[in-house]
């Protein structure tokens, strides 16, 4: 590796003229920021992606990439260095999976490429699994349409103290859509490979977002803005063609590794990138990492039956054969669940689990089709599986409606009177523009295991969990166009062991 890495370097700096226009490296080549995910007790992913002059520009040849990580933050007492290469197959991102670290401490660490460095980002082990840990923190965040907002929410983020950012998809959005832009995207809808890279680096130039990436490991899932607006396995609303499309979510699939400080055992093949995944925190927290968007069937029932975007019910919605999270992943999450052994299972997936009906004026029920509503039969499975593990509290967190929400999850929606087995909460939207606060209050008149509701609030949600119970905070912005924006907290919550179900705090 260390020899490839050197001729590799060599190669960019004495064979210019190989390459077809070769953009050579930005000012600052880390101007996308650095990142760290997937912590585990003795390893952490790292993350970076080169620059070329201009950002839209490829950047050709291959670049020997120096990193460093220590146990401190002057980066004096280094534990572990190496040499990566960025290649322009994957688009000169790098991902170095550094292991034998020490369980459930921070470390430090900094890239170099042709004698310039990086900033310093910071990380943090997973805690060993049969550890008494006393506390865990987590954010849960969604949803950052860039022309919508500044991120002034995730700057209050980075300064947060948290084990892992858990972001539940819509990272970039595909489409401009919305009011009130304060800034914009630099192309229109992405297809193809450079053009979904570009809409990353736009996304990634941001200095909150960079500070949040920087300050934590995020542990990450996607949504459907990552590819196509309410795409399902093989089709979208505007790509009828499956081969089509399956071209567009390769592209989009590669660019997502690509930007996430994500393992290379999750490199994409073609279409396809396995995503869910299983994380132990100590003997306090089991997270499960869920991908509905991948594997899922076709939405129900024909476009006519929409009204204002809300599904108006049919039969074949509720078709028991109508999967969310694939055979196989669905399976996963059983055993998975079977054989969970901490106090707490935490769920981090994209979108509302509790149901949301709306009765509409000729008293018809209407439902949101591209969330857990379209799916109740999956729905009814996975909360089956909750039902079944030997771990009694789950809290599951969600992102995708751009709305704040606490809930109870009930085994069977349709018996409302049944035992609450599972509690939910969306920590609302970084800066997607979302329901009005009326719709939210028509949603909780109407859906009682809503149990509370905001809209026209930005921001993200904070979980802190010891072993008696989860304590769940609102963190909204003052003002999403402001980027310095401070930052409030309207609501909280608790979850006490042994009693699923929201509580106010
Ligand atoms: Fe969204
Ligand atoms: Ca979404």
């Amino acid at each position: 590796m260390h020899r490839r890495s050197f001729v590799a370097g060599l190669g960019a700096l004495w064979l210019p003229s190989l390459a077809r226009a070769e953009a050579p490296l930005a000012q600052d080549p880390f101007g996308l920021g650095v990142a760290s995910g997937h912590p585990k007790p003795d390893s952490v992913v790292l993350w970076t992606r080169l620059l070329a002059a201009e950002r839209t520009q490829p950047l050709t040849g291959s670049f020997s990439v120096g990193w460093t990580i220590a146990e401190d933050e002057r980066l004096a007492r280094v534990v572990r260095r190496g040499e990566a290469v960025a290649e322009p197959r994957w688009g000169h991102a790098v991902h170095v999976e550094v292991d034998g670290l020490k369980p459930g401490r921070p470390y430090w660490y900094r890239f170099v490429v042709n004698g310039k460095e990086s900033p310093t980002g910071r990380t943090l082990t997973a805690p060993e699994p049969a550890e008494r840990v006393p506390l865990l923190r987590f954010a849960f965040a969604s949803c950052q349409q860039y022309e919508q907002g500044y991120y002034a929410a995730l700057r209050h983020m980075a300064g947060e103290e948290l084990n892992a950012v858990l972001f539940l998809g819509d990272y970039i959005y595909e489409s401009s859509w919305g009011r009130h832009h304060v800034r914009h995207h630099d192309g229109g809808r992405p297809t193809l490979l450079f053009e979904f890279r570009n809409r990353y680096a736009l996304y990634k130039s941001d200095p909150d977002l960079q500070a949040a990436h920087a300050a934590h490991p995020w542990i990450v899932t996607w949504d459907d803005h990552e590819v196509a607006n309410d795409y399902a396995d093989d089709i979208s609303p505007e790509d009828h063609d499956p081969k089509q499309f399956l071209a567009i979510r390769a592209a989009a699939y590669q660019a997502y590794w690509e930007h996430m400080p994500l393992p290379n055992s999750m490199q994409p093949r073609g279409p396809s990138l396995r995503l869910y995944d299983h994380y132990r925190f100590g003997g306090l927290a089991e997270l499960f990492v869920i991908d509905d968007r991948q594997y899922r069937a076709h939405n129900a029932c024909h476009a006519e039956r929409i009204r204002d975007r809300m599904l108006v019910d049919c039969a074949e919605r509720l078709d028991a054969t109508r999967t969310m999270l694939g055979t196989a992943q669905e399976a996963w999450f059983a055993d998975g669940l079977k054989r969970a052994s901490a106090h707490w299972n935490l769920l981090a997936q994209q979108t509302l689990m509790a149901e949301a009906g709306r009765r509409l004026k000729d008293g018809k029920l209407a439902f949101w089709g591209d969330g857990w509503d379209g799916y109740p039969a999956a729905r009814r499975k996975l909360l089956d599986a909750v039902a079944a593990s030997p771990v009694k509290d789950t809290v599951v967190m969600s992102g995708d409606v751009h709305s704040f929400w606490a809930a109870d999850l009930k085994q069977d929606f349709a018996a409302p009177k049944s035992r609450t087995i599972a509690t939910e909460f969306v920590g609302g939207s970084i800066t997607s523009q979302g329901f009005s606060n009326e719709r939210v209050r028509s949603l909780l008149h109407e859906n009682p295991d809503l149990r509370y509701g905001l809209g026209g609030a930005y921001g993200y949600g904070h979980i802190a969990l010891d072993s008696k119970a989860a304590s769940i905070s609102f963190r909204t912005v003052n003002d999403v166009r402001d980027p310095k924006s401070g930052i409030a907290t309207p609501a909280r919550f608790v979850v006490e062991a042994g009693d699923p179900g929201v509580k106010s705090a």
